[in-house]
């Protein structure tokens, strides 16, 4: 059977599953989304993406169509309907349909869909050896101007990163805000691991702040919430590039990645130049993480 993806009220093959070309999320990138994952029935920080879901469409002035309960059911339904218990989840609400211009007045009502899905994972290998990145040209967006703190359809910042990222033959890449800072990767956040202290045995975890210009990751605060329960030391810092090279360890966090290690950064080997036991230590107590807080089903 197909994959059923739901769609303003209604749930179609995966085939017949279509917006209109004047869809204002389309047409102009105008709306928001969410990536959610289910671990053996459970949807992972779930209450939390329904919350920067309508965080960000807040801030854009655009009103979801549902409540949060309605909308956590029909995500529910979704993934019963098609058979999954792990799965990724990608909730859509674009501005709707309406005529040509930027105005959202011309879209009577936003358009809502839910896609589930079998989760794409990166290869084990990845996250044995760790990954190879670099730095790009292209800047995170300013805070000031679109906020990438809003997870919004305007997803071209990240994309150019992307296409440097893989012209320089690397999967993800650092991006940098226009002071110079770390602000954080093309789909995941960033955090670095610093030994200190008297022979140099305790870990400390800093990850750059959101208002930097990063999206407040769920996979982040997750870590950022399990470190001090592992007695490691986590802080929100303002970094740069001379920080990351010099790191112990790296490790970059998303949805999709969970906690992926790095070990090289624009040629530059990172502390023993193999993954590191704190990002081990970390991804081990995340993954416990992923079947109990949430939302079962
Ligand atoms: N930054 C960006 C730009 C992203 O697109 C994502 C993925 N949603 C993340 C960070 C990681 O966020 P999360 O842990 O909530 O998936």
């Amino acid at each position: 059977m197909e994959n059923l993806v739901y769609l303003d009220g209604q749930w179609y093959p995966k085939s017949e599953a279509k917006v209109s070309v004047f869809d204002h999320g389309l047409l102009y990138g105008d709306g928001v989304f969410e990536g959610i994952r289910a671990y053996k029935g459970n949807v992972f920080k779930f209450q939390e993406h329904l919350d920067r879901l309508w965080e960000s469409a807040h801030t854009l002035m655009l009103k979801i169509p549902m409540s949060k309960m309605e909308m956590q059911e029909v995500v529910l339904e979704t993934l019963r309907r098609n058979g999954l218990k792990d799965a990724y989840i990608r909730a859509v609400v674009t501005r709707g349909t309406g005529d040509l211009g930027l105005d959202p007045g011309l879209c009577k009502k936003p358009t809502v869909f839910i896609i589930t899905d079998k989760i794409k994972l990166y290869p084990e290998s990845l996250y044995r050896e760790g990954l190879s990145i670099i730095t790009v040209p292209t800047v995170r967006n300013l805070p000031e101007a679109v906020n990438p703190a809003i997870k919004s359809l305007n997803y071209l910042n990240n994309i150019l990163a992307k296409i440097e990222a893989k012209n320089g033959g690397v999967m993800e890449a650092v991006m940098l805000n226009a002071q110079g800072y770390v602000a954080e990767c093309t789909g995941d956040n960033i955090f670095m691991v610093k030994m200190t202290g008297r022979g140099k045995k305790t870990a400390r975890l800093l990850t750059p702040p959101a208002y930097v210009g990063a999206l407040r990751g769920i996979t982040r605060q997750a870590i950022l919430e399990i470190a001090p329960a592992l007695k490691i030391a986590a802080e929100e810092r303002i970094l740069t590039r001379h920080d990351l090279f010099n790191a112990d360890e790296i490790f970059l966090t998303g949805t999709a990645a969970e906690v992926i290690p790095v070990v090289k950064l624009d040629g530059r080997v990172i502390g023993s130049g193999k993954p590191g036991a704190v990002t081990a230590q970390l991804l081990k107590a995340f993954r416990a993480l992923t079947v109990k807080d949430g939302v079962k089903f």
